[in-house]
């Protein structure tokens, strides 16, 4: 069975009726030895597009989380209560108090929804790793991305909290799955709070290979200034990558610039969109 890659969770959903959206973002990865979820969602719309697109998640044995927002990890209760245990992969900050700042001062709590110990009881094995490392058969987790260049800046305005201290939440967690094909790297991200170059580099130093075939997942570009975009328009001409699927937090207006700057390369990256490798 060749390698396939499905969006289960997006803002928007492409033209498969029934589907539903939701600000968030999850994919579906089938191997032809077994499958994994990359992120879950919020939780409200996993499970009913899996069913809509026959996709058994009892069968999924392993989760890789990109880090601890609420919108990538809200998912977990239904996909534990409703089918089975899982292990899951994740950095060591998951379950860290995670703030927004909002505009009046008050403090909107956008991290993990749910305790460690809740979900244990649900049947969810926790395994934490902050490194490089190989989680299936030719699927790696980035671990830490290091922050290699000086226009990836990360979004401002978001917090993190331990025993009663408030700092600026920098997301050393983020992190991002690669998949090693014979047509080259396949990058799925959550967020990438990282920096998607930052990322792209880092998955071809350690993965020892130079070729990226496909970049798909939330590039987080809607929080961005027009310098950092200009920037990284200027950076992914030189990975030559042949397909770009923009979700969830690349944005309105980064996902446009894309798909001019890369026509036939770039797509919209909805709830139904599949890729194979
Ligand atoms: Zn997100
Ligand atoms: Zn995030």
């Amino acid at each position: 069975m060749p390698m396939k890659i499905t969006i289960l969770c997006e803002n928007s959903v492409g033209p498969l009726a029934g589907t539903l959206g939701e600000h968030g973002f999850a994919a579906l990865l089938e191997t032809g030895n077994g499958s994994l979820l990359f992120d879950t969602g919020q939780g409200e719309t996993l499970l009913p597009n899996a069913r809509r697109m026959n996709k058994n998640l009892h069968e999924v044995r392993t989760v890789a989380l990109s880090h601890g927002h609420y919108d990538h990890t809200g998912g977990l209760w239904p996909l534990l209560r409703n089918c089975g245990g899982k292990e899951i992969h994740a950095h060591p900050d998951l379950f860290l108090n995670r703030y927004r700042l909002k505009d009046t001062g008050e403090k909107l709590s956008i991290g993990m929804p749910y305790r460690q110990e809740f979900l244990e009881g649900l049947g969810g094995r926790f395994i934490f790793n902050r490194e490089w490392r190989e989680i299936h058969p030719d699927v790696f987790l980035t671990g830490q991305v290091p922050r290699r260049n000086n226009f990836e800046k990360g979004e401002s305005g978001l917090f993190c909290s331990t025993a009663g201290d408030c700092f600026a939440d920098t997301h050393p967690d983020d992190q991002s799955l690669v998949i090693r094909t014979g047509k080259g790297l396949i990058l799925l991200l959550g967020c990438c709070h990282a920096g998607i170059i930052n990322t792209l580099e880092h998955a071809r130093e350690r993965s020892g290979t130079e070729e990226i075939y496909a970049v798909m997942g939330g590039m987080h570009l809607s929080f961005c200034g027009q310098g950092q975009i200009d920037e990284t328009v200027k950076t992914l001409r030189r990975f030559a990558i042949r397909k770009l699927m923009g979700s969830h937090c690349t944005g309105f207006s980064a996902s446009a610039r894309l798909a001019r700057e890369f026509p036939g390369v770039f797509h919209p990256g909805q709830v139904g969109f599949t890729l194979e490798g």
